[in-house]
């Protein structure tokens, strides 16, 4: 899926004899944003540039050029005119630039660039919420713990990342899961309005009467059209309090966990709207592996029955399990070095989940040889329920606005510590990815979408939307962005 950037080198030769070369462009640009603005912008080799360019995976980290923090909208469109034009001596003359928010994905290149100038929404970090309480308005950079914290007290909810260091703009324009989705659908669902700076540089909303294509196009459309420098979400009363945490259960309780998993998934034996679980198996390289249930009920005043299962399976390893505020619910994963994300969503059938884990245990055995591997898979609930809130919602761009079946995504998270077996693992996801959708397509309970979220670079969720979300997508980046700058200069899940 990554058609990232013919070999922008060799384009910025060749087109025409007034181009300049890449390295003219970043230089230029790198040095007009400095001029403009000389603190917020470091070059590498400076000594705040380690900080800067600091990715929550060791394996995005990249040597770009120059890291450019703005504060405002404003300071993002001249930003992005400044990279549109580049040495400015040909009509093909830009630089590679890449966006970044929270920074969690772990892809070399998604959210930062090897020798261009990488934009880094971390200033731009603000929440405010509305005086009637009905909606916040987030930065484009904003981590979901200060979007939390901000609003602890405030008496209200919103969708947003169950993992709280992950960042608004990534996990909001790739669709976003969130712990309430089960009641409202998916993060981007719940969005009343994107500001975002475009190719041209020119700042425009989009919401469902302003810019209404553009608005659905970034509910799930990723970093293709824009800069999207603040977000306004709904709000809805909630006490904040929820009731959940970890329970973690031996590998040897997998029989019993997935079944249980299956039947949560069921729309039709029971699965309560406000109630989240995901099932993370974590199997080290040596010794037993471990099942990581994260649970939560986001009533904290309800029974938990839909839950009660997971909080009661024998034997535990740990039980942490407690009422809380959303602020502060323990998910927040350290960070790692080598990570790789990858999923695939097919249909929630017992069997078929105990065929693609056999899956998943076959492919692990291709990489016994990397040491200090922890193989890592969760599974995620995508029912009925789910998917008719996100329906009920008006319309995302991902293809999921006529299921009526229970789904789920099963994602692989290997991590591992030396660069050098990088190739090794991202052979083996691979392998993962397509032997898994053969063998859902085998026995009829396949589905297509891969959600840009959890995507691995080798993956192509925009197409998994489907031939005319995809058309749309492409017809709205035209629309939008008639240069193609989102298309040729930054990479991610291109159209
Ligand atoms: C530990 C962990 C927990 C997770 N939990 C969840 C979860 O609960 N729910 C869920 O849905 N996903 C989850 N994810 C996946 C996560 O949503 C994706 O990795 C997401 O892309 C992260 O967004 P980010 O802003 O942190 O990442 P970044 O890597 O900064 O951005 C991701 C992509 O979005 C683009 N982008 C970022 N900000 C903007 C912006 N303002 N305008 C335009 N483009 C932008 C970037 O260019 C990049 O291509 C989790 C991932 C991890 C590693």
């Amino acid at each position: 899926m990554l058609t990232f950037l013919f070999p922008l080198a060799a384009l910025a030769g060749a087109v025409t004899a007034k181009s300049s070369s890449t390295a003219e462009n970043v230089s230029a640009c790198c040095s007009k944003l400095s001029e403009t603005y000389p603190d917020q912008l470091v070059y590498a080799g400076e000594e705040r540039f380690k900080d800067w360019n600091d990715r929550w995976a060791a394996s995005a980290e990249l040597p770009a050029s120059c890291i450019f923090r703005p504060l405002t909208a404003d300071d993002v469109s001249l930003a992005i005119k400044i990279i549109a034009k580049g040495a400015g001596q040909g009509c093909h003359d830009f630089c590679p630039f890449s966006i970044k928010c929270g920074g969690h994905t772990p892809w070399p290149g998604a959210n930062n660039v090897d020798s261009g100038v990488a934009i880094d929404l971390g200033y731009m970090n603000q929440t405010v919420v509305a005086d009637d309480k009905t909606s916040v308005t987030i930065g484009g950079g904003t981590r979901w713990h200060d979007a939390y914290e901000s609003t602890d007290g405030d008496g209200i909810a919103f969708l947003g990342g169950r993992c709280p260091s992950t960042g608004v703009g990534g996990l909001t324009t790739g669709g976003g899961y969130s712990w309430f989705s089960g009641e409202h659908g998916f993060v981007s669902d719940t969005v009343i309005n994107f500001e975002v700076v475009l190719g041209s540089g020119k700042v425009v909303n989009a919401n469902k009467d302003t810019n209404a294509d553009l608005f659905k196009a970034l509910k799930g459309g990723s970093n293709n059209f824009g800069v999207v420098t603040h977000i306004e979400i709904a709000a809805f009363p909630h006490s904040q309090q929820v009731y959940g945490g970890l329970v973690i259960v031996p590998e040897s309780s997998s029989d019993n966990v997935l079944a249980e998993f299956q039947h949560f998934t069921n729309d039709s034996t029971g699965f309560a709207a406000n109630a989240g679980l995901t099932v993370e198996y974590f199997l080290p390289a040596e010794g037993e592996g471990q099942i990581l249930l994260w649970l939560i009920d986001t009533d904290a005043e309800d029974d938990h029955a839909t839950l009660q299962t997971f909080f009661d399976m024998e034997p535990k390893i740990v039980n942490q399990v407690y009422q809380t505020s959303i602020a502060d619910y323990p998910t927040s994963i350290p960070p790692v070095t080598q990570v790789l994300m990858a999923d695939v969503t097919f249909e929630n059938d017992l069997d078929v989940i105990k065929a693609a884990f056999d899956i998943t245990m076959e492919v692990r055995k291709t990489l016994s040889h990397v040491p200090n591997l922890v193989w890592d898979f969760q599974f995620e609930p995508l029912p009925r329920h789910f998917l008719k809130a996100s329906q009920a919602a008006g319309g995302n761009v991902m293809g999921l606005d006529d299921v009526d079946k229970d789904l789920l995504i099963l994602f692989l998270m290997p991590l591992w510590e030396d660069p050098e077996y990088d190739s090794d693992v991202r052979d083996a996801a691979e392998l993962w990815f397509h032997k898994i959708q053969e063998y859902t397509q085998s026995v009829g309970k396949a589905h297509p979408f891969e959600f840009a979220n959890y995507a691995a670079s080798f993956q192509d969720p925009m197409g998994s939307y489907g031939a005319e979300n995809l058309q749309f997508l492409k017809d709205v980046s035209h629309r939008y962005d008639p240069g193609q700058l989102f298309q040729r200069a930054v990479e991610g899940y291109k159209l």
